[in-house]
This record gives C-alpha cells, sequence and structure tokens, in this order.
C-alpha cells in the first residue's frame, strides 16, 4: 500500500510558520506557505532581527564611551550616521528574509504572496487561489497596538515598526510602555545618543522580569541619565510644533522631539476565517491551542504570536514544529513553557531561564536562590564592566538547578550554561565541579553554583 503525500498549508510565513513548513517539507508533505508581507515575518522584517541590530550599534557606542576608561584616546565624542544606521539595519532584514526563502524553495515548498484565509473544512483560499489541505496551520502573527488618543502617525509618534524610516536620531524620546519592547528601545537610544523619557505604569520597569534584574537595570538607566517616570500612566500623545506632548494621567505634560509607543499587541487574525471555521480565541482575541497547538478546530492548528503563548521567536517557532509533527503523525513532545529561555536586550541584558524568585516568594514552590554581583568577577574587572549579577535556584532537597537569572553584557550567551543544568536536570554540585575558563565572565556561573553549596537560606 502506498500512502498518499499529506498536504498542508501554511497561513503565515513568520518563524511560526516557515519552521513549520521546513519540518513538514522534510517530513515529505506538499506544503503550502501564503504570506502577505515577505517570509520571516514581522520577526525578521520589522520587529526582532531589526530591533537586534540595532541594539548591536548600540553596543557599539557603549563599548566606545567607555573606551577611555580602558586607555584608549578617542579624539573626540563618536556620533551616529543615522542614515547609514537604519540603512543596514532595513538591508539586513531584507536579506535575512530573501535567505529564508531561498531556504523553504530549496526544500520544495511552494510560496503564494498574499493573504490566506480559512475557507470551509480542509480548504485554504488565498486571492483566487484555493489550496486543499489535509493541515492548516495559522501562524499569522500580532500587530502593535494602539493607545486611543495616541495613534501614530509614523512622524514624531511612531511605533516601532515606524523607527526604520526616520531620518534623524530622535534628540528628546519619550518611550510609552516599559515592558521588554520598552525597556529595549530606551536602552539602545540613550546609548545612541538620545535622550530619553521612559513612561511606566507601574511601580518600575519590567515588571513581569526578576524583582532585582528589573531593578537593577532601572538603576542602571537613571545613572546614565534616563528620566524614568514610574506609576504615570500616558493617557495620549499629540504633536506640537516640531515635537510631541505626551499627557499623564495625573496631569502633567511631558514633551519630547518624538514618542516611541510600545504598549503591547494585538492578534492578527481579522479576516483570516477564524469565526465562520468555529476556531476558539480568548477575550483578547488570540486563538486557544493546546500543548501540541491544535485549535478547536480539528485539522486547524496554530503557532506563534496569534495564540499570544509566550511571544517569542523561538517558541513560535517550536509551536509550529510540534503542529506539523502532530499533524504528520510523528512522535511528539507537548511544549513546556518552564524551560524557554529569554532574553531582554537591555545594556546589560537580562537573561532568564525556569524557576522564577517571584514563584518561590510566592511559596509555589521550596528553593536556595544565590545571587552573585559579577563587580568581583576578574574578567568584569579587566572589562571595566561593573553592573551585572548571576543568580541560580535550585532544590533545597536534591540540590537541582532549578533556574536563573544572568545581568550581564552578552547574557543571552551566558545563559546557555544555565538552560542546560536546568534541561538536564544537573545538580548545583555537577554544575559547581564544571570547569570555567579563568578569566571569563561564565566563570560566575561555576562560583555562584559553589557558593550555592556552601549554604544559603531556603526561601521561604
Ligand atoms: C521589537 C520586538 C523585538 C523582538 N525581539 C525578539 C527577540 O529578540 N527574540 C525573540 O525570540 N523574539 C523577539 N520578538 C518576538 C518575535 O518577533 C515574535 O514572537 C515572532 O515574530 C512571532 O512569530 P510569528 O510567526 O508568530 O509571527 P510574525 O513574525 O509576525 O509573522 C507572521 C507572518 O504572517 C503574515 N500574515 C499575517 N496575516 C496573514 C494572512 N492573513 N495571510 C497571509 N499572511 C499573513 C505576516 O505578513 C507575517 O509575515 C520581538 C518582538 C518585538 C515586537
Amino acid at each position: 500500500m502506498t500512502l498518499s503525500r499529506q498536504r498542508i498549508a501554511i497561513i503565515g510565513g513568520g518563524p511560526g510558520g516557515y519552521e513549520a513548513a521546513l519540518v513538514a517539507a522534510q517530513l515529505g508533505a506538499e506544503v503550502t506557505v501564503i504570506d502577505s508581507d515577505g517570509l520571516g515575518g514581522a520577526c525578521v522584517l520589522t520587529d526582532c532581527v531589526p530591533s537586534k541590530s540595532l541594539i548591536e550599534t548600540s553596543n557599539a557606542m557603549t563599548l566606545l564611551n567607555r573606551a577611555g576608561g580602558l586607555g584608549i584616546a578617542t579624539g573626540g565624542l563618536a556620533t551616529v550616521n543615522p542614515a547609514r544606521l537604519y540603512q543596514r539595519i532595513t538591508d539586513l532584514a531584507r536579506a535575512q528574509s530573501r535567505d529564508i526563502t531561498a531556504r523553504v524553495a530549496a526544500e520544495g515548498v511552494t510560496v503564494i504572496p498574499g493573504h490566506g484565509r480559512l475557507a470551509g473544512p480542509g480548504m485554504v483560499r488565498a486571492g483566487e487561489a484555493e489550496i486543499r489541505a489535509d493541515a492548516i496551520l495559522v501562524a499569522t502573527g500580532a500587530l502593535p497596538r494602539v493607545l486611543p488618543g495616541a495613534e501614530p502617525d509614523g512622524e514624531r509618534i511612531l511605533n516601532w515598526r515606524q523607527l526604520y524610516d526616520l531620518t534623524e536620531l530622535p534628540r528628546d524620546l519619550i518611550v510609552v510602555g516599559s515592558g521588554v519592547t520598552g525597556a529595549e528601545f530606551a536602552s539602545a537610544y540613550q546609548a545612541l545618543g538620545s535622550r530619553v523619557t521612559l513612561v511606566s505604569s507601574r511601580d518600575r520597569v519590567l515588571p513581569q522580569e526578576d524583582e532585582d534584574a528589573a531593578s537593577h537595570i532601572e538603576d542602571v538607566f537613571r545613572r546614565r541619565g534616563m528620566t524614568v517616570l514610574g506609576r504615570s500612566r500616558a493617557l495620549s500623545v499629540r504633536r506640537e510644533y516640531d515635537g510631541v506632548v505626551v499627557t499623564l494621567d495625573d496631569g502633567r505634560a511631558v514633551t519630547g522631539s518624538h514618542c516611541l509607543l510600545t504598549v503591547g499587541m494585538i492578534p492578527r487574525t481579522e479576516g483570516c476565517g477564524l469565526d465562520d471555521a468555529g476556531v476558539k480565541v480568548d477575550a483578547r482575541g488570540f486563538i486557544e491551542v493546546d500543548r501540541v497547538s491544535r485549535t478547536s478546530v480539528p485539522g486547524v492548528y496554530a503557532a506563534g504570536d496569534c495564540t499570544g503563548v509566550q511571544m517569542l521567536a523561538s517558541v513560535a517557532a517550536m509551536q509550529g514544529r510540534i503542529a506539523m509533527w502532530h499533524a504528520l503523525g510523528e512522535a511528539v513532545h507537548p511544549i513546556r513553557l518552564d524551560h524557554v529561555a529569554a532574553t531582554i536586550f537591555t545594556d546589560p541584558e537580562i537573561a532568564t531561564i525556569g524557576m522564577t524568585q517571584r514563584a518561590v516568594t510566592a511559596g509555589e514552590v521550596s528553593a536556595r536562590v544565590l545571587k552573585l554581583p559579577l563587580a568581583t568577577n576578574p574578567r568584569a574587572k579587566m572589562a571595566g564592566v561593573t553592573d551585572g549579577f548571576v543568580k541560580l535556584l535550585s532544590s533545597p532537597g536534591t540540590g537541582v538547578i532549578l533556574g536563573g537569572v544572568v545581568v550581564a553584557p552578552r547574557a543571552s550567551e551566558l545563559i546557555l550554561a544555565v538552560s542546560i543544568a536546568v534541561e538536564q536536570r544537573l545538580t548545583v554540585e555537577q554544575l559547581a565541579q564544571t570547569f570555567a575558563v579563568y578569566p571569563s565572565l561564565s566563570g560566575s556561573v561555576t562560583e555562584a553554583a559553589r557558593k550555592l553549596m556552601e549554604f544559603t537560606p531556603d526561601i521561604p
């Protein structure tokens, strides 16, 4: 008996969609991807890749600003060439999208440019084209939320996707929203030379993150001259002459040259035919999925930001792959969100994995917690790095590493050691006995493990 080739239709070509397409094609399926804006999605074209490229330049500026202390005479103030900066970023994003397009084509995937929608059981429509499929994946991403009274105009009042069309560096940037995106851009633009005001509706920046890390980064921001307005909700943003005015809920008005709005995301599912197909969404409109990416409709899967599960490219890609493994009858492990490594690309970076101290303090789990400042690390001293720390959480009974936080330059790289420990259930002792290079920042990870072996009070 010959099994017929399974047909897969994917709406959306971001990490959720194109990674799924690659897996499905490798498993022998006939795959069609419908995408409206370019493969790689918002991740590659407007969000993750451009922002991280901008941050690479801002990191270089930070290094240049520290150069004097390292014994380098720079002969003047380094400044940014905005046109070159933004051109480099958009070129890089487009090149990355082209690479993905070539890779997907090489696997024999059909790509249809256009808007896709569910059009009855086992059917997707894209313009005039009708695609029959045994399984469908919806991976349409999300859009920046618009604050009523603060609608972006693309010139002075901006969302992050409009930044790269600017021809200048904002002289006086007001960032509204102090979540991950707001904190990253505030940090980057300050390093690039903008005067930055960060408007946060909460007590502190990064309210969802490790409290020590968030307070640490807020201290760094303030020390470097950023104005951080805590407990300040922005009510409206308007243009005035050649600048902007942000009105806060206590009546104060903050003026600047530009305002960047980072107030969350909404699912991009309008016109996708979800209602007619009977696909359930939650109160905020995100598609409900289980841990193998199934929606409420048999044969229809969803992945990535449109599910609101955890808005990271790595999670979108994993959800998409899992959907395909499941749809094509492969062995599959349901997604585990407690093992997702994540980084906030501020300077210094904040990288996290596994159990949080918040869960420990809330009494959900007991753990030993140890925090080791980076300032005592010899490599940090050599590099002139004074900010940052390594925090490890371990099980009081077994000594198994449950989680960690690294605040450091390139914490996104350093966290891998802790990630492996968490994933592989290594003990504090095993991590402590592992060789780290001398001198290295990663030496602080093994040193933290050694200190955790000595003694730390149990919390709570
Ligand atoms: C500023 C910023 C920085 C970020 N940085 C990081 C980071 O450093 N690391 C990280 O892991 N994550 C990061 N993220 C999150 C990451 O970008 C998203 O989680 C990721 O893009 C989600 O992928 P996706 O496939 O779900 O959606 P998307 O990347 O949004 O792709 C969806 C695609 O679907 C297409 N589409 C939508 N509707 C239709 C339709 N009806 N028909 C056809 N095509 C359609 C869109 O054109 C798009 O190409 C960042 C996000 C932001 C906002």
